[in-house]
């Protein structure tokens, strides 16, 4: 061999398989050459044949007979080095299967599916939305009484706007007249191939850049480039206030990094919530970005990894699993809206995207920055403790400052209503009816927001107080008016609505708790000249549908915009003057310790839509609960407050981020046997605990989760809580190793650093 430093001849593999370990091979003399880390083969499993990635070479003997490999298949590594060390970092630290993490860290096709990238594109028909989302009231208008028609129609909103003819037929049972009808109607189109179209591509044109960084910009983007250029240069938090100008500053800092010669990462919640973000990264960069997001096809996903790793393009933007782009030589990883749920995976590999950053961002020599108006609070803990940089842009960059927030108290416009003898008025009160009047006069916009879907939340019978449920979950069914359906937001199960009780008779059934459906109707009849649209999930299931929205309020087609928390986020319309939240209260009362988080990070994100334009901006927040701190905060748009509050309300029952959690569920369908696995788990993380004077780490529980059973499955889980997070570590890793596949088709979760323990 002329190549001394090579290791051999053995080698452990990663294969996308549910188990915390990876696999010995022997690397045949024949592809000795070819087989470095970082590459996939083709290796024998059991009967069949799998694809992995080499994780490490070796010359130690695994001690017992391994099988050899059959064939290698990259010329180069599909993970670079750095990328490789964050995989093993990430499989590690959250205790998940390796080969999970490097298919979670590829394009969909490199790993664990043996079919090329790309075979799904293959020609055949297609049935696709067309035209614009049909509001609730269209669809009474379009669909008339043709009820499969529009169970068709929304069957296929569900699935993401497109499918094959042969899918809707074959697995949904939907006819060829149905569909056939769906085209007639103009809602439809049925084609020869899947029509994938970037919906935000093009645009980026009529985007203007403010020329000049205001005084406070100019501080910060120093201080950050001069951070950036530190040997180790770690990770600041940038706060600043909705509209100071944070995405201004992230535009100045990643041109930095490309005269340098150096590439970046951008992190964003969810693509098609922030379409405007994505296109002034656009307009500031044009073809040096690659936008990566889960609407894309396969082809195109893999497009763009493959463009990105060749350095064909140097900036990336994506939701979090772009955290494993493949640029070469990222100078600045950029992780906006840092508080956002949705950069924790919510299975397996349970990663989330800003711890990973800060690894990359140390494995890569890069700069991290975390931007955020309302930053989660284990990051303000590491940068009040001198663990992160902390930069703050506490002024709006437009002539207007913050909008005035006021309290509408639910429970005095209750009173005052009763007083006068009229039937109280809970969905839109008299004061939140005038400014959006008023707004209708000035032709100005309104966004109201309520976090809820569907048309009420519970049905009831008043006789003899019977809840329907879902039979997998336990959780109460929601009334989807649109559907005719009660609908449960867990596994998606539909029933029929019942005409009358099924336990007592009774035939006048109660539907109560509003959702975002019954908020459309009331605000339809209170203003019947508006012109209304609703975004939330069920509005919103069409490919492109969020950017055919949004473009229509950004044309001002729209004066009231309502919805969930979907239309909180990154949206700038200049048009929008007030912003109405419904019930505030609807968060806060969730059993989850992030539930004050949450609301204030709710309300302060979308009371930061309301006058971005020239005329100054007003929110009014509706909530019986006027005196809840997080309620108190945001009306003062006082982060600083809420989150000394916050931590000191944390300390005494050890939550993040004073202490480190692990949340451990146990799952299975026999409520019995789920509950006796939770003791052994627990029992056994005590011993170990104890073996090995673990004292830092408390085990609690085991004890029913929140939600006990979610798809049938009973659900147990216990906590693991601890200062520091090594010990914390090896304990998650044993359990992974001994304890990760309970008998009888039970499952462990191992959730370390949850974002909720519902
Ligand atoms: P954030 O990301 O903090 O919410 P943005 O970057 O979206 O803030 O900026 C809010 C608005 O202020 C945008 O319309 C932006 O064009 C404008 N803006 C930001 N910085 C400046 C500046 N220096 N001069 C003029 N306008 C600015
Ligand atoms: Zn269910």
């Amino acid at each position: 061999m002329t190549d001394t430093g090579r290791m051999g001849p053995f080698c452990r593999i990663a294969l996308p398989r549910p188990v915390f370990q990876s696999f010995a091979y022997r690397v045949p003399p024949a592809l000795a050459d070819a087989a470095r880390p970082g590459v996939r083969v083709r290796v024998p499993f059991g009967k069949r044949h799998e694809i992995g990635v080499i994780e490490e070479l070796t010359s130690e003997a695994p001690g017992r007979k391994v099988k050899k490999i059959l064939e290698v298949l990259d010329r180069e590594p599909v993970l670079s080095p750095a990328l490789l060390r964050l995989c093993r970092w990430t499989s590690e630290y959250y205790a998940a299967p390796p080969g999970l993490v490097f298919r979670a860290a590829l394009p969909p096709g490199l790993l664990g599916d043996s079919r090329p990238a790309g075979t799904e594109e293959l020609k055949r028909q297609v049935i696709e939305i067309a035209g614009e989302p049909l509001t609730l009231l269209e669809r009474d208008r379009t669909f008339g009484r043709a009820k499969r028609q529009r169970e068709a129609f929304e069957t296929l909103e569900s699935v993401g706007g497109s499918a094959t003819v042969s899918h809707m037929e074959g697995h949904y049972g939907y006819s060829r007249s149905v569909l056939a009808g769906l085209v007639d109607r103009g809602v439809a189109r049925i084609s020869m191939t899947t029509v994938t179209r970037d919906p935000f591509a093009g645009s980026g044109e009529d985007v203007v850049l403010p020329a000049r960084l205001n005084e406070r910009q100019e501080q910060v983007l120093a201080a950050l480039t001069a951070q950036s250029l530190e040997p180790e240069p770690g990770v600041a938090l940038l706060r600043g206030v909705t509209g100071s100008g944070k995405t201004v500053v992230y535009l100045r800092l990643i041109a930095r990094a490309l005269e340098r010669g150096r590439s970046a990462i951008v992190l964003v919640p969810e693509i098609a919530l922030t379409p405007q973000t994505v296109q002034r990264f656009r307009a500031a960069f044009g073809d040096d970005i690659a936008v990566l997001h889960s609407a894309l096809s396969a082809g195109e996903r893999h497009d763009a990894w493959r463009a990105l790793r060749a350095g064909e393009r140097r900036v990336v933007i994506g939701t979090r699993s772009a955290i494993f782009a493949p640029v070469p030589d990222p100078g600045v990883i950029i992780l906006d809206e840092e508080h956002d749920g949705s950069y924790k995976q919510s299975d397996t590999p349970r990663y989330h995207a800003r711890a990973l950053a800060a690894v990359r961002g140390r494995e890569e020599e890069a700069l991290v920055v975390l931007g955020s108006a309302t930053p989660s609070l284990e990051s303000w803990h590491n940068a009040a403790r001198g663990r992160y940089a902390l930069l703050q842009l506490p002024d709006r960059a437009t002539p207007n400052p913050l909008p005035a927030v006021e309290i509408v108290d639910l429970r005095e416009v209750r009173n005052r209503a009763l007083e006068a003898g009229e039937a109280p008025e809970s969905i839109v009160s008299p004061p939140l009816r005038e400014a959006v009047q008023a707004r209708l006069e000035r032709r100005e916009q309104s966004i109201l927001l309520l976090n809820r879907r569907g048309y009420s939340t519970f049905l009831q019978c008043p006789a003899c107080g019977k809840v329907w449920s879902c039979r997998s979950c336990n959780v109460s069914l929601t009334f989807h008016r649109a559907r005719a359906r009660l609908v449960c937001h867990h596994c998606a199960r539909e029933e029929p609505v019942p005409g009358s009780c099924n336990e007592c008779g009774e035939a006048e059934l109660q539907f109560t708790g509003v959702g975002t459906e019954q908020v459309e109707r009331r605000v339809a009849e209170l203003f019947p000249a508006a012109r209304i649209l609703r975004m939330d999930v069920d509005t919103t299931g069409g490919k492109g549908a969020h950017g055919r929205l949004l473009e229509k309020v950004r044309r001002r087609e729209v004066d009231i915009l309502l919805g969930t928390q979907m239309i909180a986020k990154g949206l700038d319309f200049p048009g929008v003057t007030l912003v109405g939240v419904i019930n505030a209260d609807v968060g806060l009362n969730l059993p989850d310790f992030r539930a004050a988080e949450r609301t204030f990070q709710l309300l302060a994100q979308v009371a930061g839509r309301a006058g971005r334009g020239g005329v100054p901006g007003e929110v009014l927040v509706q909530t019986a609960r006027p005196h809840h701190p997080a309620l108190q905060a945001a009306l003062q748009h006082d982060y600083e407050t809420f989150a000394e509050a916050e931590l000191a309300d944390r300390e005494p029952p050890g939550y993040p981020p004073h202490r480190r959690l692990v949340n451990l569920i146990v799952s299975g369908t026999s409520e019995e046997r789920v509950a006796e696995a939770a003791e052994s788990t627990a029992a056994t993380a005590r011993q170990i605990v104890e073996r090995h004077a673990l004292s830092d780490i408390q085990v609690v529980g085991p004890a029913p989760c929140p939600i006990d059973r979610i798809r049938s499955r009973w659900r147990w889980h216990l906590l693991l809580k601890s200062p520091g997070a090594r010990d914390l570590g090896a304990l998650i890793r044993y359990l992974a190793r001994h304890h990760g596949q309970p008998a009888g088709g039970m499952r462990l979760e191992i959730d370390r650093d949850p974002e909720a323990l519902l």
